[in-house]
């Protein structure tokens, strides 16, 4: 059947096969029927039998059932955060973790940052006396193991989201395994929304020996146990374009005006890849929604990282009677946070993933199509209230024949820099030899260790140096940047370059929306430094501080003041971290040189010539001889300065360049004697 039949040339869908079936309804209820509606409830008694029993208990359960939110709390009255001891929950993702410890806070009616905490980088909402149950991300776990390698004052840790393969995920469940040996009454839980649960089951399985030496003790029982929660959503039918789409955000706006115009009642989710196609598509909608004959009652939602506090709350709270709700996400919504009301889901095909080459030494984000494991997950959105519809904007064929069924785990399409520092910060030499769930590249390996090695953070024999490479490892941020605040000591101009670094932490600090292109290019003039962004970066700063930190001025200049603020917070800590570390914080009072200098002593790895006779602005890598290009953001843009340096890439129809400074080459060598060896730099291996 066709469905969706828009005349005015929309999108063709035909409906297959309807996706799983079964269980509970909701309507407004208390916090307390509302968690016992939830599927994990019936199963409160079994889970924690299990965590008394094993040390290990994988649990696995469709989102929406209640793991996240209430597996802590159920240990939590089982007494498990009792004599002061923590319950923590790990989540790969910032904003998930927010969320979810806020939702605790509210059905246990304890004010956040209490009994109920949660950490991420650069902010700790948690109580050292009040918390017992924290939210952190898997990366922060990792670091309060630089302090407390044990792990000592959590009783359990659930390491929530573990089919998602973070980067972080991984290297946790490779160390907890170590831990374990060391901690028999300390519990995990490792919990997941799809069935992965036997590969990380027979990671965590003991030898047989050792098997044989815990019964002797009375311990739990090593070998990990699974349960697996029933109580999936309702029907959900899939519909697929009969071909393909040119443009998956013309598409997708195009199918939400259809569904609006044509279908009965029920909230929109809408997935597409990261803020700057969901802005665009936000905007696009909003537009035609205005022009349209049925749309007035749209509510239009963003939801992705980053987004201010508020804008969260909008898309969790409830729709107004006689509205339709549709949120435009990134895969955040995939698996990490449940939108109750949602019965329509428009699945693009697409993310954003991290992709590593080891040979060009190149990671990039990029548009990538998700697999079969992440359509079936979006699909399954649309059926929690009711029996749903998911629109998909690829072909059946493409989705059968082209689309893998899993992703590859992170750590196998990743620079692996940040992850060796702080394994050898943990005292694991043998990275080569680690207890990995799944290997990284020996090539991506070998890679992280000659950038550390260049950057002085590791000696010949591939231990940290001291105290070069502890402090590099103590700073959470990439190990370039690290080395670049260890370098602006030595430069007299740490104050700037903190500043620079925490503002590189922001994800943008600019408003970009489709149409006020040339008005931000305009405005960024005011800011724009010859030397390049980190200098823009700069002015920006003392500009925002003159204004008196006002959020008029920077909506004036096209200024996202959330992050701005945000970037204020970083940079205060990142100060605190420096004086700790013995660096004394200075300014350079304008002499931009040594900043320049300082940059290149943590990025000379990044660093780029322009072509000779180049009239496009063609770039070549000094390490690789990659082919890249200045983003046309920067304020390089069309500038072309003869040798660079950059931030990061990003690749979309070519490699482009991040957040570029010039530089004098001969400042490389001064950087880096021993990667730059010759009158014109080149690389010494490789
Ligand atoms: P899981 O971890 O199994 O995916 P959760 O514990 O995250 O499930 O969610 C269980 C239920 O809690 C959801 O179905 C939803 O109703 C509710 N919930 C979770 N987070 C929020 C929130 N921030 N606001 C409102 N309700 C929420
Ligand atoms: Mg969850």
């Amino acid at each position: 059947p066709r469905l969706i039949d828009d005349e005015e040339g929309g999108v063709l869908f035909y409906s297959t096969s309807a996706l799983s079936s079964s269980s509970s309804g909701y309507g407004f209820a208390s916090v307390e029927k509302q968690r016992q509606r939830l599927p994990v409830y019936k199963y409160r008694t079994a889970i924690l039998y299990l965590v008394e029993t094993h040390a290990t208990a994988i649990i696995v359960g469709e989102t929406g059932s209640g793991k996240t939110t209430q597996i802590p709390q159920f240990l939590k009255e089982a007494g498990w955060a009792e004599g002061g001891r923590i319950i923590a929950c790990t989540q790969p993702r910032r904003l998930a973790v927010q969320s979810v410890a806020s939702r605790v806070a509210e059905e246990m009616g304890v004010k956040l940052g209490e009994e109920v905490g949660y950490t991420i980088r650069f902010e700790d909402v948690t109580n050292t006396d009040l918390t017992r149950i924290k939210f952190l991300t898997d990366g922060v776990l990792l670091r309060e193991m630089m302090d407390d390698p044990l792990l000592s004052k959590y009783s359990v840790i659930m390491v929530d989201e573990a089919h998602e393969r973070s980067l972080s995920t991984d290297i946790l469940l490779g160390l907890l395994k170590k831990i374990q040996r060391r901690r028999p009454e300390l519990r995990l839980i490792i919990s997941s929304a799809t069935i992965e649960a036997k590969k990380i089951s027979s990671f965590f399985s003991p030898s047989k020996r050792r098997q044989a030496l815990q019964t002797e003790d009375h311990g739990p029982n090593a070998e990990p146990a699974i349960l697996s929660v029933e109580g999936r959503g309702f029907n959900v039918e899939i519909f697929y374009v009969e071909d393909p789409v040119p443009d998956y955000l013309q598409a997708a706006v195009s199918t939400v005006l259809s569904i609006h115009d044509q279908e009965a009642m029920g909230d929109i989710l809408m997935f597409l890849t990261g803020q700057d196609d969901i802005d665009a598509a936000v905007q696009l909608l909003s537009e035609e929604s205005r022009n349209g004959r049925n749309q007035a009652g749209l509510i239009i939602l963003p939801l992705y990282s980053g987004l201010p506090r508020a804008d969260q709350d909008l898309v969790f709270s409830p729709t107004p009677r006689g509205k339709r709700k549709v949120v435009i996400s990134t895969n955040i919504a995939e698996t990490s946070l449940t939108l109750e009301g949602i019965v329509y889901v428009v699945d693009s095909g697409f993310s954003k993933q991290r992709f590593y080459n080891p040979i060009t030494d190149i990671e990039s984000l990029i548009v990538a199509p998700i697999s079969k494991a992440s359509a079936r997950q979006r699909a399954g959105r649309a059926g929690r209230v009711r029996p749903g519809k998911c629109y998909r904007l690829y072909t059946e064929q493409y989705f059968l024949k082209e689309m893998s069924a899993e992703g590859i785990p992170e750590i196998q399409r990743s620079n692996l820099v940040s992850s060796v520092i702080q394994l050898k910060a943990l005292g694991i030499d043998n990275i080569l030899g680690f207890d990995w769930l799944a290997s990284p590249s020996s090539e991506a390996m070998i890679r992280a260790l000659e950038v550390l090695y260049s950057l002085g953070v590791l000696d010949s024999d591939a231990k940290l140096t001291s105290p070069d490479g502890f402090q590099v490892a103590e700073i959470p941020l990439d190990p370039m940047i690290s080395k670049t605040i260890l370098a602006s000591n030595q430069y007299g101009c740490s104050e700037e370059v903190i500043t620079i670094a925490a503002l590189l932490s922001m994800q943008s600090i600019w408003i970009s929306a489709r149409g006020t292109e040339k008005e931000l290019d305009e405005v960024k003039l005011r800011f724009a430094a010859a030397e390049g962004d980190h200098v823009t970066f700069l002015n920006v700063y003392k500009g925002f501080i003159q204004s008196n930190k006002s959020s008029k001025w920077c909506h004036k200049n096209f200024i996202n003041y959330n992050a701005m603020k945000r970037a204020l917070e970083v940079r205060e800590q990142l100060r605190r971290i420096a004086q700790r570390l013995g660096i004394v914080l200075k300014s350079c009072e304008g002499d931009i040189q040594v900043v320049r200098k300082a940059i290149t002593a943590g990025f000379f790895a990044n660093a780029c010539r322009l072509e000779p006779y180049s009239y496009n602005g063609t770039y070549k890598t000094v390490r690789t001889s990659q082919e890249v290009y200045i983003h046309p953001s920067s304020v390089l843009f069309r500038v072309n300065p003869k040798w660079v340096i950059y931030n990061s890439l990003v690749s979309t129809d070519r490699q482009y360049m991040r957040n570029v400074i010039s530089i004098d080459p001969s400042w490389l060598r001064e950087a880096a004697p021993h990667f730059y060896q010759h009158q014109q730099p080149k690389p010494i291996a490789h």
